[in-house]
Formats: C-alpha cells, sequence, structure tokens
C-alpha cells in the first residue's frame, strides 16, 4: 500500500510535506539508470520516498514503439525487493509498476498483477486499440497522426476511445494510482489537434473524474509533460481544479527516466496544486 500522501492541505492550500516522486523508471524497462543507481541518486537530492514503477512486460504479439517483452522479470522484481530492504533506513523504496490496459488480455493482465505483491500499481494509458491495432499515442506527431487517419480525421473519435479504455482500466479496481491521466494532449502543443476549452473534450475529462472518484483510485501529477510538445504536467491545471473539488486524492511522479528527470520540475508542483 502506499503511505500517507506527500501532498497536504491547510487552510485550503495543498504543500508537498517531503521530496517524493510515485513514478519513476530504470532500466528493468525504458529508464537509463539501475535501480540501484537511480536509488543512490534519489538519497543524494534528498528524497524521502521513492517509488521504482517500471513499465511492466506486455503481452507477446501485441507490438508498441519502446515497449519490450523482455520489461520486467522474475529476477528484476526479486532485486528490486532486495534493494527495498538493503536501503530501508535510508529511504523508503516502493516496489511499484506501470502497467497498460489491454482490453482484450484482461485475464492476461489480471494473472500477471496478482503473480506477485507491489506496494503501488499505476495504470497509464500510452495505447489505443483502433480498427484492429493497438497504437502509443504519446511517443511521437508521426504515429499520433497516423491513427487520425485510420480515424479519417476524427479527433473527437480518437479522444473518445482514449478515455474510454482509460475509464475500463480505472473500473477495474485492480489498480492504485492513473498515470498522466491526460497524456492524450501530449502532442497537442497550441491546441493544434483539439482544444480543451470545446464542451466535448470536457465531457470526456469529467466522465473519467467521476469513475475515478466512484473507485477511489488516486491520480498523479506528472511533470514528465513539461518536456513534450504540450509543455505542461498531466493533468492540465483545470483538471486538478475538477480532481481536488471532487476530493480525488493526488499524488506527485516525476516519471523519471534518468538523474535530470528525478526532480525535473518538482518546485512547480504547489504552483500547479494552488
Ligand atoms: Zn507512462
Ligand atoms: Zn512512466
Amino acid at each position: 500500500m502506499i503511505p500517507a500522501t506527500e501532498v497536504r492541505i491547510l487552510a485550503g492550500l495543498y504543500y508537498i510535506m517531503e521530496k517524493v516522486s510515485y513514478h519513476t523508471h530504470t532500466t528493468i524497462s525504458d529508464g537509463k539508470l539501475s535501480p540501484r543507481e537511480l536509488i543512490e541518486c534519489a538519497i543524494e537530492k534528498g528524497f524521502k520516498t521513492l517509488a521504482i514503477t517500471d513499465h511492466y512486460t506486455r503481452p507477446s504479439g501485441i507490438s508498441s514503439s519502446g515497449w519490450g517483452e523482455e520489461f520486467y522479470t522474475d529476477e528484476d522484481y526479486l532485486e528490486m525487493k532486495s534493494l527495498q530492504k538493503e536501503y530501508a533506513d535510508r529511504i523508503d523504496i516502493l516496489v511499484g509498476a506501470e502497467f497498460e490496459w489491454y482490453f482484450d488480455k484482461k485475464d492476461w493482465l489480471f494473472g500477471e498483477i496478482n503473480r506477485r505483491v507491489y506496494d503501488i500499481k499505476i495504470v497509464s494509458i500510452h495505447q489505443i486499440f483502433v480498427k484492429g491495432k493497438y497504437y502509443t499515442i504519446n511517443y511521437s506527431d508521426d504515429i499520433f497522426e497516423e491513427v487520425l487517419d485510420v480515424l479519417e480525421g476524427d479527433v473527437k473519435k480518437m479522444v473518445a476511445i482514449y478515455y474510454e479504455t482509460l475509464r475500463e482500466a480505472v473500473r477495474s479496481g485492480w489498480f492504485d494510482v492513473v498515470g498522466h491521466f491526460d497524456v492524450i494532449k501530449a502532442r497537442n502543443e497550441s491546441s493544434k489537434y483539439f482544444s480543451e476549452d470545446e464542451g466535448w473534450y470536457k465531457e470526456e475529462v469529467l466522465k473519467t473524474l467521476d469513475v475515478i472518484e466512484e473507485v477511489g483510485i488516486k491520480m498523479e501529477v506528472n511533470l514528465q509533460g513539461f518536456d513534450k510538445p504540450c509543455g505542461e504536467q498531466w493533468p492540465s491545471k483545470w483538471i486538478i481544479d475538477e480532481a481536488k473539488n471532487r476530493g480525488i486524492e493526488l499524488v506527485v511522479g516525476t516519471d523519471a527516466h534518468d538523474e535530470d528527470g528525478l526532480d525535473y520540475n518538482v518546485d512547480e508542483v504547489e504552483k500547479i496544486l494552488n
């Protein structure tokens, strides 16, 4: 289980009480540092808590950019458990994973999630299933546009598929945290594909927040978006405000893939939350 969150509300203002990241990657998936190197780096940077949440392996037969079937082996998991013990007097390590939702591989996923005990299970959508194929929608403009082409330019449809996939994942009740809630906006620099002010977009978001509230899952404020074309955190400020109004619990994740990413923009968090 995730310990008490670092986000505290005092007199209506949100404060970050300690340096943490509930979302990081190592060489177990697509990160650059080994788990030990990341932990050492976190201690050096003054972190009190570090969740290591590598991408979980994907089922065979599903092609995707940057995701390996070799991610997160049993050996990796055991190494993490042993590092957690070894460093226990210096830093709280949470052994976690970032899971993808495969609507047609639910039995496989359920079995995999329950094969090991995790301190934190994040569910994030990176891939959507469109006309018989999975596409990774946040990595490149090319893939984003390819999906749009397949949907004959219907961006509303694409956004709807994304949020419906996320709602289905949340409804399962299998996870602790929703990762990068609106990563669908990753390529949406200067609202070039859609405007978040439009009613149809707001409706998709609010419907999804309703499900998050109902299920009682936490939502992360993910800082990696600053480094992407959208140029800001996930989720957008107005979505964070809606989540706060609903009493949805927020956690901070830097989604680090290297040393610099570990505390990337953590100083911005209080500003974002208030
Ligand atoms: Zn992710
Ligand atoms: Zn991640």
